[in-house]
């Protein structure tokens, strides 16, 4: 993969430089509530600000419906939660690039902070339409993208502004492209990918991709009960993607003949139905009851996966092992995660938007080298998709 130019290698002192970040965090009574995306987005606009740039932020929220202003999806808290942050008061536009902004752009000194108002109020931004990539080029002498999570989107604050301006990565896009592709182009061996959520049509681009690089492959969750059904097991009414059963069957061959170790459950928690109350069994894998579903791995598999994560150099873990919003179906993805927290000697990686938060809910977070802000993004940079925002980047 070409380099991508990095805003170390940005003169910024005295420049307006658009920063594209993602904001996109929860707001509730017009307060930010989880500041984990500003918070990421922290060193490269200190950084800037630091070096006397003038910093304009921009960003989406939310789905607004792309008709202008929408109090609920206005990106002031956003700026709140930064100026708190940063302990400098944060300029909020009340516009993406109208008279407003320009007028609060022109007037910031050396240093300051401004936060566009949100990009999807626009139609334009995600149609990457060329007219409304000027319109923001004009408020800026260079273009930095830290939003890694929509980088694989081609929108025009992540791919279209960076053919106006001359661009650069920042850290946390940086960060995220170089540990993802290190991860895929040079992992220690043994390496383990943990793969679970909910479907297998979801992730089968990953699987395959993950095929080519790693010694173990780990799966769980909901998809497991597509590759059980593959080896012709009775699932019961677990969830099975019927039209990918002959796919699985496939890969369990090719990974057979690639000499990659792939292990499926060996023992299920069974619910009767799809509920934290649920009446439950622990079955082996060849006793699944046809009137009841599969909601987590069972103990013994647990273990077996712990052991494997145990021995690896290098883990990749997307997707929860069960359905861990419900307690009753939590422990395999507990296990796991505390297994995957516990070796320290390899490179532990997280990716995919419920898997962070399972990390996030039993407190393991810190305990790992790598937690991917991009949930999506990820998912595709490791299936070896180019994604637009990052190839942007590369020009
Ligand atoms: P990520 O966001 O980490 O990529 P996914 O979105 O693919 O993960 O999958 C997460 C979802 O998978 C969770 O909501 C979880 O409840 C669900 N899930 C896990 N195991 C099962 C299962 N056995 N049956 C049904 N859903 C499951
Ligand atoms: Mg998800």
């Amino acid at each position: 993969m070409a380099a991508i130019r990095s805003i170390d290698a940005l003169d910024a002192a005295g420049k307006r430089v658009l920063v594209r970040v993602d904001f996109n965090a929860p707001v509730a009574d017009g307060a930010v509530t989880d500041d984990t995306r500003i918070r990421a987005a922290l060193p490269t606009i200190r950084k800037l600000a630091g070096d006397g740039a003038k910093v304009i932020l921009m960003s989406h929220r939310g789905r607004p419906d792309g008709t202008g202003f929408q109090e609920e999806f206005s990106l002031a808290p956003a700026a709140r939660r930064l100026g708190e942050l940063l302990g400098v008061p944060v300029a909020m536009a009340g516009d993406i690039c109208g008279d407003d902004a320009r007028a609060k752009a022109a007037a910031l000194a050396d240093g300051e902070v401004l936060m566009l108002e949100n990009l999807r109020f626009d139609p334009r931004e995600k149609k990457n339409d060329r007219a409304f990539c000027e319109e923001l080029a004009e408020l800026g002498d260079a273009y930095v993208n830290d939003a890694f999570g929509t980088a694989h989107r081609a929108h025009a604050s992540t791919a279209g502004l960076a053919e106006l301006l001359p661009s650069y990565a920042g850290y946390l896009l940086q960060n995220e492209v170089d540990t993802l592709t290190g991860m895929l182009d040079a992992p220690r061996h043994p390496f383990c990918a943990i793969l679970g959520g909910s479907k297998v049509s979801d992730k089968i681009a990953v699987i395959e991709a993950l095929m080519d690089k790693c010694d173990t492959l780990v799966i769980g969750g909901g998809m497991c009960f597509t590759f059980l059904a593959a080896q012709g097991y009775g699932v019961g009414t677990s969830l099975k993607e019927d039209d990918w059963v002959d796919r699985a069957a496939a890969m369990l061959r090719k990974a057979g003949q690639k000499g990659v170790e792939l292990l499926l459950p060996v023992d299920v928690v069974c619910a009767d139905r799809f509920a934290e109350d649920a009446s439950t069994r622990t079955v082996a894998i060849d006793a699944i009851p046809a009137d009841m579903m599969g909601l987590d791995i069972g103990p013994r598999t647990a273990r077996l996966y712990a052991y494997a994560i145990g021995r690896a150099q290098t883990v990749f873990w997307n997707g929860p092992m069960g359905v861990f919003e419900m307690d009753a179906f939590a422990a395999g993805t507990e296990a796991v995660a505390r297994a995957v927290a516990a070796n320290k000697a390899a490179d532990t990686i997280i990716g995919g938007g419920d898997s962070v938060a399972a990390v996030n809910k039993f407190g393991l977070a810190d305990a790992m080298t790598f937690i991917s802000t991009g949930g999506g993004a990820s998912m595709e940079l490791v299936e070896g998709r180019e994604l637009p925002g990052v190839a942007a980047l590369q020009r």
